[in-house]
């Protein structure tokens, strides 16, 4: 009798254990979305353990929200401003440092095509605000002067401006400098599983439910298509385009990526998309790679350890990095 009832338990369980087993729907993701840096930001988490991932994903906000206060140049008293009114050399925290020498180090080896130095240029176009405008050559010149990798310089925490009328602007590396943040922020709380995405700023935390994630590369002219979907692990996938943030006069596009030897948008590239370890150092080498236009672009790509690319030229043409043919 007792034998006999211990089987029925058994195979009870058993059946149980393999209704559960078949039925067991992937655990779909928590999606949280926030406007930070003048973009729209979704952290997507897939391991929730305990409904801590909620909380995971608003401190990892807050923490691209600190960022955003740093370096922005609209937030008075952010280490940009500061840096920029600065007229001698000025001590700042590690962590300013440490973009900064990132910066830099990307500054030199595109030959200057990425340039934390051209905060009079975007003020003078204006493109995020309500009333971009085409400078004139005179104006363009004028807050061109002095620019350029070596008129900024970083030793230890102290930096230093060539010139005091120097204005940085961190947009070209900040926002990928914050994704990096908030995928720590994350990975600090346990959370294993997790995609940042700032406006095509993204980064990946581990894999999605044993499987890479596939992060598709947009077709800079047709919102829709997709060029190439890349199944990735653990990495940062960087676009820069000149798509997203642009205004149009007499059927020409002035976009937001500036050529540092003109102070004008930069014509080589439609698109620049860097695969990488860190979203900061993805977001700056876009960024150096679309002004350098296809060729050199695709050059300075291939030369950086652990690096891979893809870039749409400006005639549509696409090159790609060894690594993803
Ligand atoms: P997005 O902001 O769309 O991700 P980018 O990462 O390419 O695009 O950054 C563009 C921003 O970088 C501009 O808004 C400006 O603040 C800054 N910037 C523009 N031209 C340059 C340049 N040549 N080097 C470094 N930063 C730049
Ligand atoms: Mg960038």
């Amino acid at each position: 009798m007792f034998r006999r009832s211990a089987l029925v338990l058994l195979i009870v369980a058993a059946l149980l254990w393999f209704v559960r087993y078949r039925t067991a729907q992937p655990q779909p993701p928590l999606v949280r979305t926030a406007l930070i840096m003048g973009t729209l930001v979704e952290i997507r988490v897939y391991d929730q353990s305990g409904g801590e991932a909620e909380a995971a994903v608003n401190a990892a906000f807050a923490e691209m929200r600190r960022v955003e206060q740093l370096f922005s140049s609209a937030v008075p008293g952010s280490e940009v401003v500061r840096l920029s009114a600065a007229t001698g050399p000025l001590e700042v925290d590690a962590e300013t440092a440490r973009v900064l020498k990132t910066g830099l180090r990307i500054a030199h080896r595109s030959a200057g095509a990425f340039d934390m130095t051209l905060g009079k240029v975007k003020a003078l176009w204006g493109i995020e605000t309500d009333h971009p405008r085409i400078p004139s050559s005179v104006e363009l010149s004028a807050a061109l002067v002095g620019v350029g990798p070596d008129s900024l310089q970083v030793v230890g925490q102290q930096v230093s401006k060539a010139r005091p009328d120097l204005v940085l602007e961190l947009g070209g590396i900040a926002k990928g400098y914050a994704v990096d943040r908030a995928i720590e922020l994350l990975q600090g709380k346990s959370i294993r599983s997790a995609a940042v995405n700032a406006g095509g700023d993204i980064r990946l935390l581990g894999n999605r439910q044993g499987e890479p994630w596939r992060i598709g590369i947009q077709h800079p002219r047709r919102e829709d298509d997709v060029l190439l979907t890349l199944p990735l692990v653990n990495r940062a996938v960087v676009t820069s385009g000149d798509y997203e943030r642009f205004f149009e006069r007499a059927g020409v596009r002035y976009h937001h990526i500036f050529d540092p030897a003109t102070g004008r948008p930069a014509r080589g590239c439609q698109s620049v998309t860097v695969i990488a370890a860190d979203a900061m150092t993805a977001d700056a080498l876009a960024t150096a790679a679309f002004v350098l236009g296809p060729v050199k672009g695709l050059a300075l790509l291939q030369g950086e350890k652990d690096v891979e690319g893809l870039l749409v030229a400006a005639d549509g043409r696409i090159l790609k990095t060894a690594g993803l043919k």
